[in-house]
């Protein structure tokens, strides 16, 4: 926001890109976009950007987070973008030395090189201590009015906000799943297994708790009412959806087909995870079409701790 504030006092009209993932969305850049008056463009990045899930070339952050190449990713397809659409050059807002993996001035020029639009690719924020690019030197943007911000501190930057009249700004973190310890750890399980994964294996990694049962096969627990019916909403025909009869709990889904032996375990797991108390006899639905009941002495959760990702 404020590197386009940045440049927009300079007279150049600027227009915002955010990309689409399974693990991050338009949210924030759409609110950051309506609060500056700013066109925004939306790009659905999920095809190329599912490889460096697995396999990024210059590997994950903390977590399952592959900034570095996510960077190049995004340059990249901005610079497309700015090619076919007749733009001038990039911008964005990062800062020298903000992030310790992804923003430190080697990341910083190995973005733009591999990117291949490092020619044109500015960074408002911290210009002054960057090499001046193809923008800065033809003098399509003053230089001079451009900043020279580094570090992790935020200071300078909410000063800025406010001699700009921004009064809402999204907090630095958390637009990213794959910096979630939990969400990550729950990635890093799928991927072990499956060599390919789908867009709702990654959305339901989002919902209730995991299991993986002794046949292979995964159920979702709800925890509660939102996610009992986020779970619901991303049942394949296939899959099999558990529900106790008679006692609030959880909607409990088996990704793709299971058998009789998985649909048991599935109820205990229902039953467990009610509000039925433990030893009650009780009655579990499994599957909608054929209204499969089956019976069965409401279990202690304890007894799927092994099962729990
Ligand atoms: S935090 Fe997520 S969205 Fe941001 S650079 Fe890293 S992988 Fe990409």
């Amino acid at each position: 926001m404020l590197a386009a504030a940045v440049l927009r006092r300079q007279g150049i009209d600027v227009t915002g890109v955010t990309f689409i993932t399974p693990f991050f969305g338009a949210e924030r850049a759409r609110q950051s976009a309506a609060h500056l008056g700013m066109p925004l463009l939306e790009v659905d990045l999920t095809e190329k950007f599912l490889p460096l899930i697995y396999r990024p070339p210059r590997g994950f952050g903390r977590y399952h987070n592959p900034c570095l190449d996510c960077h190049i990713l995004m340059i990249r397809e901005a610079g497309d973008m700015m090619a076919k659409s007749g733009f001038d050059f990039l911008f964005t807002g990062e800062v020298l030395g903000q992030r310790p993996m992804s923003q430190h001035r080697g990341a910083l020029n190995s973005v733009a090189k591999e990117s291949g639009y490092g020619e044109v690719l500015l960074r408002p924020l911290s210009a002054k201590l960057l090499p001046p690019t193809k923008p800065e030197l033809l003098g399509w943007v003053d230089r001079e009015r451009l900043l020279d911000i580094s570090g992790r501190g935020r200071k300078r930057q909410m000063a800025l906000a406010r001699e700009y009249g921004i009064t809402e700004y999204p907090s630095p973190a958390g637009g990213c799943l794959l910096t979630d310890p939990r969400y990550s750890a729950r990635l890093k399980e799928l991927l072990a297994r499956s060599a390919e994964v789908s867009r709702q294996d990654l959305e339901l990694l989002k919902w209730g708790r995991h299991f993986r049962l002794p046949t292979g096969k995964k159920a979702i627990v709800g925890r509660t009412h939102k996610e009992n019916e986020a779970i619901a909403s991303l049942k394949h025909p296939a899959d099999l959806i558990c529900k106790i009869k008679n006692f609030p709990g959880p909607t409990v889904l088996v990704p793709g087909s299971a058998g009789g032996e998985e649909a048991a375990m599935a109820a205990a797991l229902t039953a467990a995870y009610s509000d039925a108390p433990e030893g009650q006899p009780v009655t579990v639905k499994c599957g909608e079409n054929e209204e499969k009941l089956l019976h069965l002495i409401a279990p202690a959760k304890d007894n799927f701790k092994e099962w729990l990702i």
